[in-house]
């Protein structure tokens, strides 16, 4: 009797009806609770689904993918071993036509040469490669410039394919536009979640609270928030070099963490202009020396998609909060596209499409695990030059602040094939 049981409950689960809009009980129960469902997410809920396990995996946002998707990061690069999830991703997108594709490295503004380019490209640029497949991107480490892949895809389309997985497991639950809020501890341990969905019906809402009760809970909200609410310690900012013996540590720890970005799309117009600037928005760059550099890259529907280096410092970010932070970030969109537009023709021919309905935010909280890693666990799983002189390759060469010496070492690191494409 037992497995027909097992065997109806998962028939059940597996129904379209039960998968999405359900009214749900006030109390929730499953094996696994996975909070956020970015891709760290996904991965964590797909994973124990296929073992067997019973999730539900919430996410405050309308889709899955998190900065990748609704942040429109919209690449990854896939690096050796990512042969399981990423790659079944991208067999799934490639059955839809300007789904996805794979990128090379296009002009950089490091590499600028003045016999074959016409002017210094206004950062680094990655342009779909039909000649390259999935393989490529695996065979990332210790490549020149030249030779780095990646995965380039739309964010809608890489939002369904999450869900269709999910739901193929006939395990998962998945709770969209539903918000964490709290934690209720027994004994030491998280015991249920508290969670939030608002619920439109016409033009009033209503705000549904929900108890999750799980076994165990993954945090993947990528700030940590379900840490923190549990009372786990957390930390922000760089460190003293003494804390964790980090030699790219500062001597002294500052507040400082990585800047946030807000990343935008344009597309194509028939009539090349530049679009006027909305009112209020001023022509210069009023929070830098100069406009920041971006990555452009292709995406496999034609438009671009442009990443601020940063749009704003993280430390402002912090200051600010997420709100006022993304309003400040959605007029310095404006300046940034028609400061590309004025002082380059080939962005004439696009207009602004789409502004990513998250902030890329890179860095907020972590926590004092029992276990920190470190630079030196990163230092110790590479050969030749180590993180703290490699990651920041393309950022150093960018940054129009890098002082030249820096700009010389970096390049070198870059010819001596350990360049990174920068975030
Ligand atoms: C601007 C930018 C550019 C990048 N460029 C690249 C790149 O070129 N290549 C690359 O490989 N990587 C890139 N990355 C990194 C990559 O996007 C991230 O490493 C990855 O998305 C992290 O996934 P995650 O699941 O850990 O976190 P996230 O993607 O942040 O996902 C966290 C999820 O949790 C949800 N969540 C948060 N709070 C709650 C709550 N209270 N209740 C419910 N849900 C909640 C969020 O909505 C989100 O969906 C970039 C990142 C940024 C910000």
């Amino acid at each position: 009797m037992k497995p027909l049981l097992i065997a109806l409950a998962v028939a059940l689960y597996s129904s379209d009806e039960l998968f999405a809009a359900q009214p749900e009980p006030q109390t929730l129960r499953c094996e696994l609770a996975v909070i956020g469902g970015g891709s760290g997410g996904f991965g964590a809920a797909l994973a124990a689904a296929r073992l067997g396990v019973d999730v539900v995996l919430v996410e405050r946002g309308d889709q899955l993918g998190g900065n990748s998707v609704r942040g429109g990061v919209n690449v990854w690069e896939p690096v050796i071993g990512a042969t399981s999830f990423p790659f079944e991703l991208y067999q799934r997108l490639k059955r839809q036509t300007n789904t996805v594709g794979i990128y090379s490295m296009g002009r950089h503004q490091s590499t600028f040469d003045p016999a074959r380019e016409a002017y210094r490209y206004p950062g680094g640029e990655t342009v779909i490669d039909s000649k390259r497949n999935y393989l490529d991107t695996l065979k990332r480490h210790g490549l020149a410039h030249a030779n780095l892949h990646g995965v380039v895809f739309e964010p809608e389309a890489m939002s369904d394919a999450m869900l269709a997985l999910l739901k193929e497991t006939g395990r998962c639950r998945v709770l969209l536009r539903t918000k964490f809020k709290d934690v209720t501890m027994s004994g030491g341990r998280v015991h249920s979640v508290t969670l939030q969905k608002v619920e439109f019906t016409g033009n009033r809402s209503t705000t549904v609270t929900q108890t999750l009760v799980a076994d165990y809970f993954i945090d993947a909200t990528g700030d940590a928030l379900v840490c923190a609410k549990a009372g786990c310690e957390m930390m922000t900012g760089q460190e003293a070099r003494a804390q964790f013996n980090e030699p790219g540590a500062p001597e002294k720890a500052t507040a400082r963490v990585n800047g946030v970005t807000q990343i935008y799309r344009v597309a194509r117009v028939a009539k090349p202009a530049v679009e006027p600037l909305p009112e209020g928005i001023p022509t210069n760059c009023w929070w830098g020396k100069t406009f920041p550099v971006a990555q452009i890259s292709q995406s496999p529907n034609g438009d671009l998609i442009v990443n601020m280096l940063p749009t704003m410092e993280g430390t402002e970010f912090m200051q600010l909060g997420y709100h006022k932070a993304r309003e400040e970030c959605q007029r310095r969109v404006r300046a940034h596209w028609h400061d590309l537009q004025t002082r380059c023709d080939e962005f004439r021919g696009y207009r602004l499409d789409w502004i990513a309905p998250q902030l890329g935010v890179r860095e907020t909280h972590r926590v004092v695990g029992e276990y920190v890693l470190t630079q030196n666990d990163l230092d110790a799983g590479l050969s030749g030059p180590k993180s703290s002189q490699g990651i920041p390759y393309t950022a150093t060469l960018m940054n129009p602040a890098t002082p030249p010496a820096a700009r010389g070492a970096a390049q070198a690191l870059g010819q001596a094939h350990r360049a990174h494409r920068l975030a």
